[in-house]
């Protein structure tokens, strides 16, 4: 994880690893055959909770088929009726590394955060809203403070 730079802020820890598998491969289309890629990844991230700051683990998955479509090129019609498969604009290379941020980004939670937060209350009290605030609102009784 720690070349995924642009990640990094939504991450407790960058020292997690994932599988990933890039493939490419042709299909029988309308129009002839026609180029398609697979990006499969898998893993777990440590994500920062934004309630706590903590870390927690987030089992990631992620398995997007891609239709390779030239800069400028018209998006094939048959794309933009078909749910399964996304059109990537590629001039000359791709950048491999850039489109598995993008997707993993993509499959990232809005708001990442523990269902229960379990950390201490800062010591010396805090203006912040303390985790224990959090739960007393979420079980919808009123806060002792
Ligand atoms: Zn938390």
């Amino acid at each position: 994880m720690a070349d995924l730079l642009r990640l990094s802020d939504t991450l407790a820890s960058v020292d997690s690893v994932l599988d990933w598998r890039f493939e490419g491969f042709m299909v029988e289309g309308a129009e002839g055959l026609e180029p398609r890629l697979r990006l499969h990844v898998e893993g777990s991230l440590d994500l920062r909770c934004q309630r706590c700051l903590g870390g927690f683990v987030w089992p990631l998955r992620v398995d997007t088929l891609l239709q390779p479509v030239r800069s400028g090129q018209a998006i094939p019609e048959g794309e933009l009726e078909n749910d399964e498969v996304d059109a990537i604009e590629i001039d000359g290379e791709l950048d491999v590394l850039a489109l598995l941020e993008d997707e993993i980004l993509l499959a990232l939670p809005i708001a990442p955060r523990h269902q229960v937060c379990e950390a201490p209350r800062p010591e010396g009290g805090s203006s912040k809203e303390s985790p224990f605030a959090a739960l007393a609102s979420l079980r919808g009784s009123p806060s002792a403070e």
